[in-house]
C-alpha cells in the first residue's frame, strides 16, 4: 500500500522551460471570442489555441455533446471496442471531405495524423522520398520535425531526422520582390530541376503541403501552385498529401483551403485542430483504394479517435454547418484584411498584410542600406507581447518570427473583428510612437 509518507510532500514541480509562453494570461474561463485571466481581465482572444477553437471557447452544443458523452463511454479504444461517435463522425465527415476520400483514419494530433500519412504514402507507392516545400510546419515528433522547414527551433539539437526528406522553394512572392505568377514559375520550375537533378519521380513517394503555411508565415498558397503540384504527380505516379491541418475546417473561408484551387482532390488530406473544438482528435483520408494498402494492424494508437473528442466533432460539424460559419469566416476575414490593409498604410514597419478567411498574418520588415526590406522579428516580438497589455491576444509565426498571426474564432462576429482591429492599431501606436 502507498502510505502518505510516501509521498514526496516536500517538493512542488513547476513547467519545462523548454514551453515559450507567448502570453503571461493564465485562464479562468473561456465563452466564444472571449478568455477571462485570472487577472480579471478579459481578452479577445484572436489565437483560439493556434486555430483549434474553431466554434468559439466552450461553445454550449460542443460542451453539451461532450458532457453527454462522458456519461456514456470515455474511451472505448477504437481497435478493441468500436464505438458510435467514431461512426456518426465519419458517415458527417464523409458528407464534408472531397470526393472520393472515403476512408478515413483517427489518430490524436496534427503530427501523429501527418506520420500516419506518411507512412501510408511509403506503404502504398514503395518509394522512399518525400518533397517538402520551403516554410511547411508538419509538427513536431520526428517524422513531422524531418518534414517541417517553418523554422530551425524545430528540428536544431534532434537529428538524425527521418531520412527521405527533400525541399523545395515555396511561391513567397513578397519575399522575392516579385508578383504572384512569377513566384509560382519559378517554384515550379525548381521542382522540376529538384525531380531531374536530386530526387527521382521515380524514388518519390509523396508531395506534402499546406494550402496555406501556417507557422512558416500565414502565407496562402498560389491555386496555381497546388494545381501544378497535382499536374506533376499525376505525371510522375506520385501520391499528393494536403496538411489541411491549421487551414481546413472552414478556417480560410471554404470547408478545406484547397478548395480556393479549381477542381482539386489530394490523395490524402490531413485533418485536425479545428475538427474538435478544442479536443484532441485528427484524422487522415483518402480513397478506400489507398487506405487499403496500410495492412490491417499498420496503423493504430491507444486514444486515437477518442469518443469524448469524436462527440465533440461531430457537434462541431452541425455547428459549422447550423450557423453558417464558412460563411462568416469568409466575410469576417475579408473585412479583417480590409481593416489591417488601412492601418499597415500608416506604419513603415509593416511590409505585408495577408490572409484567407480568418487566417492572417502581418509581416514586420525594416530597410537594409540597399533598401531591401529585411525581417524584423523584434518589431514582431514587441507587437505581440503588446497587444496583450491592449486587451487582445495575438501570435507570432514564420523562420524568422517577424509575423504576427491573427486566429479568431469562426463565430466572431463584425463587432469583434472591429474592436480587435481598434486594439491592434492601438498596440503599433504604442510600439511605434
Ligand atoms: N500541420 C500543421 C499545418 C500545423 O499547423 C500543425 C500544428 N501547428 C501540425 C501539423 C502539428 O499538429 P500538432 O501540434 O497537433 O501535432
Amino acid at each position: 500500500t502507498v502510505t502518505a509518507e510516501a509521498m514526496n510532500t516536500a517538493q512542488t514541480a513547476s513547467l519545462s522551460p523548454a514551453l515559450k509562453q507567448a502570453t503571461p494570461v493564465v485562464v479562468d474561463h473561456a465563452q466564444g471570442s472571449w478568455i477571462r485571466g485570472t487577472d480579471g481581465n478579459d481578452y479577445l482572444d484572436f489565437t483560439t489555441g493556434i486555430g483549434v477553437t474553431s466554434t468559439g471557447h466552450c461553445h454550449p452544443r460542443v460542451v453539451a455533446a461532450a458532457q453527454e458523452q462522458c456519461t456514456k463511454i470515455i474511451h472505448a479504444q477504437y481497435t478493441t471496442v468500436m464505438h458510435q461517435p467514431l461512426l456518426e463522425l465519419t458517415e458527417k465527415l464523409g458528407g464534408v471531405l472531397p470526393l472520393g476520400l472515403d476512408s478515413v483514419f483517427y489518430a490524436n494530433s496534427g503530427s501523429e495524423a501527418v506520420e500516419a500519412a506518411i507512412r501510408l504514402a511509403r506503404m502504398a507507392t514503395a518509394r522512399p522520398n518525400i518533397i517538402v516545400f520551403q516554410g511547411g510546419f508538419h509538427g513536431r515528433t520526428v517524422a513531422a520535425a524531418s518534414l517541417t522547414t517553418a523554422g530551425t527551433r524545430f528540428s536544431a539539437g534532434f537529428s538524425p531526422l527521418m531520412s527521405g526528406v527533400h525541399m523545395s522553394p515555396f511561391p513567397y512572392a513578397y519575399r522575392y520582390g516579385w508578383g504572384t505568377d512569377a513566384a509560382v514559375d519559378f517554384a515550379l520550375r525548381e521542382l522540376d530541376y529538384l525531380l531531374q537533378s536530386r530526387v527521382a519521380p521515380n524514388d518519390t513517394a509523396a508531395f506534402l503541403i499546406e494550402p496555406v503555411l501556417g507557422d512558416g508565415g500565414y502565407l496562402p498558397t498560389p491555386p496555381r501552385f497546388l494545381e501544378g503540384l497535382r499536374e506533376r504527380a499525376d505525371r510522375h505516379g506520385i501520391l499528393f498529401i494536403l496538411d489541411e491541418v491549421q487551414a481546413g475546417f472552414g478556417r480560410t473561408g471554404k470547408f478545406w483551403g484547397h478548395q480556393h484551387a479549381s477542381d482539386l482532390t489530394p490523395d490524402i488530406l490531413i485533418t485536425a485542430k479545428g475538427l474538435a473544438s478544442g479536443f484532441p482528435i485528427s484524422a487522415i483520408a483518402a480513397s478506400t483504394e489507398l487506405m487499403s494498402k496500410a495492412w490491417p494492424g499498420s496503423q493504430g494508437g491507444t486514444y486515437g479517435g477518442n469518443a469524448v473528442a469524436a462527440a465533440a466533432a461531430v457537434a462541431t460539424i452541425d455547428v459549422i454547418r447550423d450557423e453558417n460559419l464558412v460563411e462568416n469566416a469568409r466575410v469576417r476575414g475579408e473585412q479583417l484584411l480590409t481593416g489591417l490593409q488601412e492601418i499597415a498604410g500608416r506604419f513603415d514597419a509593416i511590409g505585408d498584410v495577408r490572409g484567407l478567411g480568418l487566417m492572417t498574418g502581418i509581416e514586420f520588415v525594416k530597410t537594409d542600406a540597399a533598401d531591401v526590406p529585411v525581417p524584423d522579428a523584434a518589431a514582431a516580438a514587441a507587437v505581440q507581447q503588446a497587444t496583450t497589455r491592449h486587451g487582445l491576444l495575438t501570435l507570432t509565426c514564420g523562420p524568422a518570427g517577424n509575423v504576427v498571426r491573427l486566429i479568431p474564432a469562426l463565430v466572431v462576429t463584425e463587432d469583434e473583428i472591429a474592436l480587435g482591429l481598434e486594439r491592434f492599431a492601438a498596440t503599433l501606436s504604442d510600439v511605434f510612437a
